[in-house]
């Protein structure tokens, strides 16, 4: 099963992502990862990379694709893949399908999963975070007993900065006219599914895979 995963921060890509790794048994292979991974390994593409990361600089195309690239081809990519993070341009969508035709590989599905903005926002700003043991709690889906105390530990809890309202409305704004013109392009090309992720977790999962498999 080929997966291209999509969907904004917060939308609860990652806990779907881990479900499907689980399903399918494929690996989920995320962009940060493959960064990161290539540069451990020393290979001359991670070393380019991580030049450029070192100096502040953006890495470029041609990199990212060839990183890119040299991961799909691993043996564990033979029953499939879930990518997720990449491509983020219509030239790496590009350069993704001339991959993925090297390789012999077709993608099975684009999934996204949407939510709405206001409602991102709201996951995102209500969530509240233990100082002392890192619990996640939510405000109004996941209420601690004390108003600003944590269950487990009596510790504080604080707002992380990446949750404030100001910079979730600005990483949204930023996702979405990014992504608008892959989504066109998926859809194009007939393998365009958005999942509403509004839902709970496991219906989500149902959908993704009715929708894998066809249905
Ligand atoms: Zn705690």
């Amino acid at each position: 099963m080929y997966i291209l995963l999509m969907g904004p921060p917060g939308a609860g890509k990652g806990t779907q992502a881990a479900m499907l790794v689980e399903k399918f048994d494929i690996p989920h292979i995320s962009t940060g990862d493959m960064f990161r991974a290539a540069v451990k390994e020393g290979t001359e593409l991670g070393k380019q990379a991580k030049a450029c990361m070192d100096a502040g600089q953006l890495v470029p195309d041609s990199v990212t694709i060839g990183i890119v690239k040299e991961r799909l081809a691993k043996s564990d990519c033979k029953k499939g893949f879930i990518l997720d993070g990449f491509p983020r341009t219509i030239e790496q969508a590009n350069a993704l399908d001339s991959t993925l035709g090297e390789l012999g590989i077709k993608l099975n599905r684009v999934i996204n999963i949407s939510v709405p903005a206001d409602e991102l926002i709201s996951r995102a700003t209500g969530r509240r975070i233990c100082k002392s043991c890192g619990a996640t709690y939510h405000i109004t889906f996941n209420p601690t007993s004390v108003a600003g105390t944590c269950d487990k530990c009596s510790g504080e809890l604080y707002q992380r900065e990446d949750d404030s309202e100001e910079t979730m409305t600005k990483r949204l704004s930023v996702y979405s006219a990014q992504t608008q013109p892959l989504i066109e392009y998926y859809q194009d090309k007939g393998l365009y599914t958005e999942i509403d992720g509004r839902q709970k977790i496991d219906k989500v999962l149902t959908d993704i895979v009715a929708s894998l498999r066809g249905e």
